[in-house]
């Protein structure tokens, strides 16, 4: 894998972030996975349903602080989170262009909101 790829996405959250009210498309079976959640981290563009982003970043992602002091940003719906984020996996080219486009952005988030 590319030296600069984390090893755990947990470390990075970098592809959560994003300013683009289109980023992350919620297709009808990704919407029906996230039950009641659906409604509270979603939002439509004429007929199409997205992730909602909140402050740059995607309204499901939470930051929280590791027992060794780190910061690891996790997602909240991650067992019923939409297929595209299913199928960006770690170190693929997709993941690369990701940290190599926004790697400031995490840092940048937590450093504005502590
Ligand atoms: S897939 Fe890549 S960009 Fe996304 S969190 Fe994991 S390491 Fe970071
Ligand atoms: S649904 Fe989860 S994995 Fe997908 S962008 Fe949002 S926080 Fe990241």
């Amino acid at each position: 894998m590319h030296d600069s790829v984390p090893g755990d996405c947990l470390r990075c959250g970098v592809c959560c972030f994003s300013t683009l009210e289109t980023y992350v498309r919620v297709s009808g079976a990704d919407w029906a996975r996230l039950g009641a959640d659906a409604e509270r981290v979603t939002h439509f563009i004429g007929h199409r349903a997205y992730m909602r982003l909140t402050d740059g970043h995607c309204a499901a992602l939470r930051p929280r602080r590791a027992h060794d002091g780190a910061t690891e940003w996790f997602c909240t719906i991650y067992d019923r989170r939409p297929q595209i984020c299913r199928d960006l996996a770690r170190g693929s080219p997709a993941c690369l262009g990701e940290l190599a486009t926004k790697s400031s952005r995490p840092a940048s988030f937590y450093l504005a909101v502590c």
